[in-house]
């Protein structure tokens, strides 16, 4: 559950304003029953209940985006009716629904709900003792939205780049290891549901420290984004390439498995032996590469793409070892 709140940005926002709406509501939903105000009441107990099953469903689906977007209408649109029904005092509640829009949901639609809600109490009017009220309220409501929305972009802004630095490789462009072992985990479990085959490819660029040594780390660099860009073109939109560290990567492969993965495999490896060029000459790269057997783990399914590789470099480099051809397939794998 803490990792949720931790890693789940929006769920978090949405638990943080449930739980403190419903502690902040329910007081006064109590206190109007006790005070006979029979009608308010039942609009606060109406918002409690709303907020409690956006949460519960929030926490249930993880669908943050449509939770969030319902606990926003629900707020605006409880608070607009508090301050119908109770007059001046229910304004107050508009201000915290006003700054939270922007955190639920999108930009254009916490604005909308904004301004709607602010309209709507202005057409209505009960709840203002004068124009000069009235017209402070639609003001200070503006500045406070405009701060929430500034504050709400570029903490969005924020967040984004912070994502990119923690999941792209700076040289390359492509996904780093970090996010390797998340998609290694997506695509185990799609396995899993669905029987759909993975082959994983662990490429390693043949005596790139030579390159290095003799023609200077930035020779070294424009073989390894050339080698992406190679790979992109050559691959399919749904194949993913990470960069596993250094002159190493990663293909995963999903939908491919037997004589279309041979074909795949021994066609990147023309394209290399073709296009991918140094100063000093060709460069080749070796592969090792393995389907994910039925109940594998992660862990297992690379360690044997990396003692194929090694295998490959073992014996003569330039060349693709295929993990399954040598070792008995399990009955299940036969059926992925
Ligand atoms: P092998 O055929 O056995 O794979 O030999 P190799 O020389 O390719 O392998 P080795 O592991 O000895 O050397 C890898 C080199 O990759 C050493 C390191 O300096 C270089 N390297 C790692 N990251 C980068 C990078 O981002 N840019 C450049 N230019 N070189 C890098
Ligand atoms: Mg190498
Ligand atoms: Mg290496």
């Amino acid at each position: 559950m803490l990792h949720r709140l931790k890693t789940d940005f929006r769920l978090s926002i949405i638990t943080l304003l449930g739980a403190s709406a419903i502690l902040g509501i329910t007081p006064f939903a109590a206190m109007r029953f006790m005070q006979g105000n029979t009608l308010a009441g039942s609009v606060d107990t109406a918002i409690l209940v709303g907020i409690l099953i956006t949460l519960i469903y929030a926490w249930a689906s993880g669908d943050t985006r449509r939770s969030g977007l319902v606990l926003a209408v629900i707020a605006c649109s409880g608070a607009v009716t508090v301050g119908a029904v109770v007059g001046e005092p229910g304004l107050f509640w508009l201000y915290p629904c006003l700054v939270t829009t922007f955190f639920l949901a999108n930009p254009r639609i916490a604005v909308f709900l904004n301004v709607a809600s602010v309209v709507v109490l202005m057409i209505h009017g009960g709840a203002f003792r004068s124009d000069v009220q009235m017209w402070s309220f639609a003001s200070t409501a503006f500045v406070v939205s405009a701060c929430a929305y500034v504050f709400a972009h570029r903490n969005h802004d924020q967040r984004e780049r912070l994502e990119h630095l923690a999941t792209i490789d700076p040289l390359t462009g492509i996904k780093n290891r970090r996010s390797m072992d998340q998609e290694l985990d997506l695509a185990a479990a799609n396995a899993e549901r669905t029987g759909l085959p993975y082959a994983l490819v662990l490429l390693d660029i043949d005596h790139f420290k030579r390159i290095n040594d003799e023609h200077g780390h930035g020779v070294g660099d424009d073989v390894l984004t050339d080698l992406v860009a190679l790979l992109k073109q050559n691959t399919r939109k749904s194949d993913q390439l990470f960069r596993y560290g250094g002159e190493e990567f990663v293909l995963l492969l999903p939908g491919v498995d037997g004589i279309g993965l041979k074909a795949v495999m021994n066609n990147l490896q023309q394209v290399l032996r073709k296009y991918m060029k140094h100063p000093g000459g060709a460069v080749t790269a070796s592969f090792g590469v393995a389907l994910l057997r039925h109940g594998e783990g992660v862990d297992s399914w690379l360690a044997r793409a990396d003692a194929a590789l090694y295998e490959a470099k073992e014996t003569g480099r330039d060349r693709i070892v295929f993990a399954d051809l040598h070792e008995a397939p399990e009955p299940a794998a036969d059926a992925v």
